[in-house]
């Protein structure tokens, strides 16, 4: 049977890197994120029948369609990966509500919504694996991510409570939560001071999550698991 595997935010950064690991393990892969032209240019580069689609997954009927043409152009998926993500930091006080809104969304809405959308077909093949990308701050908290941090721990009791209720369908359901990683994400923050408090010393590479996502994806005995790397940075906060 084909293993397709969809990546959510897979142009870039984390999703990229995924992507990249699953390809060269002969999965088919489905690279989406709103700018088809990058999603294009990342689905290219990994070689072979992988395939590029345009999608907020903050909107409902975007990912309802995806879902539709990633099945009818790939096969059925039965591997996600959420790693579609913004941030908008920022004290709680000066947060504008647009901003609060749009991180809920695309953070957290955004992956329900997948979710959802995958476990049709997931269900009638009784079988499936899904990994949604969290964040230290989900666990943690951060000073000015009041908001980021509120969707990643979001993420984390909805990863959960869906494991629960998908288990018995032989459907899993876990969480990888990054620390500091170089992605655009992060390329403003003052690496030299925040990787003093790293006990390894440095930011993360994409590849490095993407070794996390795809040992989770892969784990036919784990789920409900959030699997933090971060470097040892959940110690020092
Ligand atoms: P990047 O900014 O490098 O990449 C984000 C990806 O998500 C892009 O592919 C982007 O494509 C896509 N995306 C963003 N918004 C949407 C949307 N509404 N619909 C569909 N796709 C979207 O981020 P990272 O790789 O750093 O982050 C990946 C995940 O990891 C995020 O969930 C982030 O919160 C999380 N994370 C990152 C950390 C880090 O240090 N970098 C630390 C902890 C967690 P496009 O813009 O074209 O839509």
């Amino acid at each position: 049977m084909d293993k397709v595997c969809a990546v959510f935010g897979g142009s870039r950064g984390i999703g990229r890197a995924v992507a990249q690991l699953m390809a060269q393990k002969g999965y088919r892969l489905a690279i989406v994120a709103r700018n088809l032209d990058v999603a294009r240019a990342a689905a290219g580069e990994l070689g072979g029948d992988h395939l590029a689609f345009s999608c907020d997954v903050a909107k409902e009927h975007e990912v309802q369609n995806t879902f539709e043409e990633m099945e009818k152009n790939l096969g059925r998926v039965n591997f996600l990966v959420n790693a579609a993500g913004i941030n908008r930091d920022s004290l709680l006080v000066r947060t504008k509500t647009d901003d609060m809104i749009s991180q809920l969304h695309t953070n957290l809405l955004g992956s329900m919504l997948t979710c959802k959308a995958a476990m049709k077909t997931m269900i009638q093949q009784q079988r499936g694996s899904i990994v949604n990308v969290g964040s230290i701050t989900g666990l943690k908290g951060n000073t000015g991510q009041s908001v980021y941090s509120a969707s990643k721990g979001g993420l984390v009791g909805f990863s959960r409570a869906l494991a629960k209720e998908v288990a018995r369908k032989k459907i899993r359901v876990n969480v990888v939560a990054p620390g500091f990683i170089h992605t655009d994400m992060t390329k403003d923050l003052k690496e030299e001071h925040i990787k003093k408090s790293i006990p390894l010393g440095r930011f993360g590479e994409p590849v490095d999550v993407a070794h996390a996502v795809v040992f989770l994806l892969e784990s036919p005995y784990i789920t409900g698991h959030v699997l933090v790397v971060d470097g040892g940075l959940q110690l020092t906060m």
